[in-house]
């Protein structure tokens, strides 16, 4: 055991790894890059946009020399609401780099049509699950069985877990209940892991953004700028995809030890109720 250890700490020291759903664009590429500058080598996951995913790919070993660290940055398409792509992802991040530090299920789409819950079809209901909720599931159900592996492995390691989940976890919107009820679920999801996991040494949190400027948002710019405009938060500007990077930086660093399961509000203050 002796000469197993002094052999590993002899070996140049091996860069934590994330693995970012949906980190072409918007939020995902924020935390992508905030982790880039932090050293972390990276699978950028995409579903269709491959130049997006490339973009971000390069975005993110440029910030990182920026920062003093060489990292390398992958990318992966797969859809996290299928199975066998899921599967191809572990896959993957597994010949990339050997090791998985932290998981972030970030991919997500928006309530396709916004209709009214009058009108929701089940159509739209079972497209948005399959991404925002049966994806981090069983995401984290694959990455949980190689994170114990490692834990095992070695004691020192602690990988973890982070959803990205919203404030439509707990406010609701009527021309959104798929992707309400989804964000509630994940939240579920999130204790779940946590208490599952908590013996293995694995945190798993919850980061719930408010309202950020990305391409989701971007339908619905006008709307936000005059509800920002009139206090809807006591922070009175839109999120930035970097306001979430920063919080799951944190998170990864493993500045919360004695914490899981919990839940990181970045949303500007959005949950003060103001008489
Ligand atoms: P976005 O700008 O629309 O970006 C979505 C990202 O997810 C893209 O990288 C996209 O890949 C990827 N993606 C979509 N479907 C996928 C799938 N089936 N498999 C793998 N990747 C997929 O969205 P965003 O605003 O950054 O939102 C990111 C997350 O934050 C979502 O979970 C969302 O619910 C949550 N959130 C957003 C806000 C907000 O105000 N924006 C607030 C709270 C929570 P491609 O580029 O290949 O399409």
């Amino acid at each position: 055991m002796f000469i197993v250890r002094v052999v590993l700490y002899a070996l140049p020291r091996m860069n934590q790894v994330a693995l970012i759903t949906g980190a072409s664009r918007g939020i995902g590429r924020g935390i992508a890059l905030e982790l880039a500058a932090e050293g972390f080598d990276l699978v950028i996951n995409y579903a269709g946009n491959q130049a997006a995913a490339a973009e971000a790919a390069k975005l993110c070993t440029e910030r990182a020399a920026t920062a003093g660290h060489t990292i390398r940055a992958e990318v992966c398409q797969a859809d996290v609401g299928q199975a066998p792509d899921r599967e191809r992802l572990t896959g993957f991040t597994r010949e990339s780099f050997g090791r998985l530090d932290l998981l972030v299920n970030n991919a997500g789409i928006t309530s396709i049509g916004r209709a009214d819950l009058l009108d929701a079809t089940e159509e739209n209901w079972d497209a948005l699950m399959a991404v925002n909720l049966k994806g981090p599931f069983f995401l984290s159900q694959l990455a949980a069985r190689w994170m114990v592996e490692q834990t095992e492995f070695d004691a020192e390691r602690r990988p973890k877990i982070i959803n990205i989940s919203s404030i439509s976890a707990h406010a609701v919107s009527t021309n959104r209940g798929d992707y309400c009820v989804a964000k509630a679920g994940l939240g579920m999801v999130t204790k779940l892991f946590a208490a599952r996991l908590a013996d293995h040494g694995i945190n798993v949190y919850e980061v719930c953004p408010g309202v950020i400027a990305s391409d989701m948002t971007a339908p619905v710019r006008e709307k936000y700028d005059k509800l920002i405009a009139d206090g809807l938060t006591p922070i009175r500007r839109w999120g930035e995809p970097s306001d979430v990077g920063k919080a799951v930086v944190a998170l990864a660093h493993d500045y919360f030890p004695f914490t899981t399961g919990e839940v990181f509000n970045v949303d500007g203050g959005f949950n003060v109720r103001k008489l």
